[in-house]
């Protein structure tokens, strides 16, 4: 059983073996990769560089949960801190069979380069629990959370490392999350503390506009794009690769805006309706059945046809390396939007090039989770409340600035989004890294 850390100091550092059959291996060397495109086209001190190719503190623990049944489970847990210059490191929690050490590294480090483009100010993190969150109940998925967040200690805190939510957690997480938190670090003011956490309940602190934030800012960064090449959302089409918290607002966001939904992808199946499927009925049924599978307002398709359906945007909104070579030459739109972290490959990022399909990439468009995270933050701290329009209205301020800017540094240098947004965002870590120079 592993203690409770006893300061913030207290972490363990280990070093991934390089197992390319293990998924967040290859999208680690992916963002590696990636980040080496953008550090081509800056010029980022060489200490600078090398603090940046690894996260600044690995913690990992593993811990007892009793299950329902009466018999105990050990669990992996990790949070991965990769920069705080900016401020305290921010990044979700994400509870799924796939994640690892290299996934979380890399997922830690697109935080850091999201808020910093974003100009947020906060460092990146992540974290997580490899399990099939499937498996469990309600009650052993408080369990599990509660003693994470006991086991993580001083390694999280309101000032320090805030999380919030990711793939397979929720508002009730992060609500469990904070309560333990709280209890942990007594005082007489139970609320003193409540921005340990984003992503909240309207209830116990949240923001309003914060459950659909990142599919609000999917759909602002789709709108700019518009402006910027002329396309029509009212009667364009546009396909969904998973139809969670991120892929169900961007349906009904864009659908509002009156787009056609093509066609969705979830682990479940592949549905496909010409004349278009009804986001919020799909949400509901997503919502009993646990997937798109059997929808009855669409057919059923083979999983392979899904890139190959002919729309205007299509939104990567699932896991990672889904956008390889051969999935970016069967796609028939205009623009990727990357509601995902790391959807798209080296590879699939050479093809869209050459196919000349546009791509707003990860950091950029899917950042509006993060953006309402730091609002909640705000409030919280503040002690406010504020009504969804002045959300939404700041939101869109923060996606549009950064969407500019990354689309000046593009034209500017001639590269592609992904390189400029990544490029904008180092430039602005190494501008802070020059100004205060290392400690000692
Ligand atoms: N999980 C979200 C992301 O990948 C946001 C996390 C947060 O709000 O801290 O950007």
């Amino acid at each position: 059983m592993s203690k409770e850390p006893e300061s913030s100091d207290v972490v363990t550092t280990s070093q991934p073996d390089e197992d390319f059959n293990d998924p967040g291996q290859r999208f680690y060397r992916v963002h590696l990769d990636q980040l080496t495109q953008a550090l081509d086209q800056v010029s980022i001190e060489d200490h600078v560089q090398l603090l940046l190719g690894e996260p600044k503190n690995e913690v990992i623990v593993n811990f007892p949960v009793k299950m329902d049944s009466g018999e105990y489970e050990l669990f992996t847990g990790y949070r991965i801190q990769h920069n705080n210059i900016l401020g305290p490191y921010k990044g979700g929690m994400r509870y799924h069979h796939d994640v690892t050490l290299a996934e979380v590294k890399a997922l830690a480090a697109l935080m850091s380069y999201k808020c910093a483009l974003l100009d947020v100010p906060y460092g990146g993190a992540k974290g997580g629990i490899r399990m099939h969150r499937h498996k469990y109940s309600d009650s052993e998925i408080e369990r599990i959370t509660r003693r994470f967040t006991h086991d993580l200690g001083n390694n999280i805190g309101p000032d320090y490392d805030i999380p919030g939510p990711d793939m397979g957690t929720n508002s009730q997480t992060m609500v469990w999350m904070m309560d333990t938190y709280v209890n942990m670090h007594a005082t007489i003011d139970k609320n003193a503390k409540r921005r340990i956490v984003t992503g909240k309940s309207l209830t116990s602190g949240g923001s309003r506009g914060r459950e659909k934030a990142t599919g609000q800012g999917v759909v602002y960064a789709i709108q700019e794009w518009a402006n910027e090449t002329g396309l029509r959302l009212d009667g364009a089409t546009f396909t969904v690769q998973g139809f969670g918290n991120v892929g169900s607002h961007v349906g009904q966001l864009l659908n509002r805006l009156g787009a056609k939904l093509v066609a969705v992808q979830d682990h479940t199946g592949t549905i496909y309706n010409q004349e278009g499927i009804y986001p919020r009925k799909l949400a509901q049924w997503v919502d009993s059945e646990g997937g798109v599978k059997e929808y009855k307002g669409a057919e059923q398709i083979d999983d392979d046809e899904f890139w190959a359906v002919t729309c205007d945007i299509c939104v990567p909104a699932a896991v990672e390396l889904q956008i390889d070579e051969e999935v970016a030459r069967k796609l028939d739109c205009k623009v990727i939007a990357e509601g995902a972290n790391g959807p798209t490959t080296l590879g699939g990022d050479r093809v869209l090039r050459e196919r000349d399909i546009d791509v707003l990439p990860d950091i950029m468009a899917n950042a509006g989770g993060v953006v309402v995270s730091y609002f909640e933050w705000v409030q919280n701290k503040r002690s406010e409340t504020w009504q969804l329009q002045e959300v939404d209205n700041r939101l869109n301020f923060m996606m549009k600035r950064a969407y500019h800017e990354m689309r000046a540094f593009s034209r500017e240098h001639s590269v592609d989004n992904r390189t400029a947004a990544l490029a904008v965002a180092l430039k602005r870590i190494n501008k802070v890294y020059v100004e205060r120079g290392i400690f000692p």
